[in-house]
């Protein structure tokens, strides 16, 4: 299976292309490479890259415009690559809908890790999860009831904890911003902000995980959101 999975490469780096490809390669992807902003979206039309890994900072076009344009027509993992300067940039990518991002110069163990998440995303879309319940370890979600159980014993959730939980768990694996989740749970309100947030976070995490100051699974992206484990 694994050698049908295209992965399109947006970088105008060739040493990265090249030291990306040949790892990529022996892992059994199939890789497409693309220079340019223009080029991506031809190639991204034509091939229907079922990963795309995009280098932020392109000759052309501006990556969060890309970023845009191919979630216009389709849910595929995206990863993002930005330099250190483009701390911003990144925060911005995940908002527009990118999925994950790593940070140049990244450690080729760190990309496979960040291909096999977008890999169990993938297989997701093509087999959608079971929309009764979730379980992972000790927790188990059951929707249809609107009940958390956490080693077998129910724990009650506020219903914005719920929706807070549901909604990482059906991202789970991305990296979603504090904006993404502000405008989610509670809208474009005024009240809303980051600090909130926290404060809704640590009362979910003090239910459901054994060791709040070590999550098991809600992991903090320092500065820029939260993840839900997805291994
Ligand atoms: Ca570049």
């Amino acid at each position: 299976m694994e050698d049908n999975i295209i992965v399109l490469i947006v970088e105008d780096d060739k040493y990265i292309v090249s030291f990306v490809t040949i790892y990529l390669n022996d892992e059994g992807y199939r890789i497409i490479v693309a220079g340019t902003g223009k080029e991506a979206i031809s190639l991204f039309y034509a091939n229907n890259p079922d990963i795309i890994l995009l280098d932020l900072g392109l000759p052309d076009v501006d990556g969060l415009k890309l970023i845009k344009q191919i979630r216009e027509r389709s849910n595929v993992p995206i990863i993002v690559v930005s330099a250190r300067e483009e701390e911003e940039e990144k925060i911005k990518a995940l908002d527009c809908g990118a999925d994950d991002y790593m940070t140049k110069p990244f450690h080729i163990g760190e990309l496979l890790a960040r291909m096999r998440v977008a890999q169990r995303k993938l297989n997701r879309i093509t087999n959608p999860d079971n929309v009764d319940s979730f379980t992972c370890e000790n927790l188990t979600v059951d929707y249809s009831r609107g009940l958390v159980y956490v080693d077998n014993k129910e724990v009650h959730l506020t219903p914005m904890e719920f929706r807070l939980l549901k909604l990482l768990i059906a991202n789970r694996g991305k990296v979603l911003t504090h904006n993404f989740l502000l405008n989610q749970i509670w809208g474009y309100s005024e009240t809303a902000d980051a600090k909130n947030l926290r404060v809704f976070m640590a009362s979910l995490r003090r239910k459901i995980e054994r060791d709040p100051a070590n999550p098991r699974f809600i992991l903090t992206q320092i500065g820029i959101g939260y993840r839900f484990v997805d291994e």
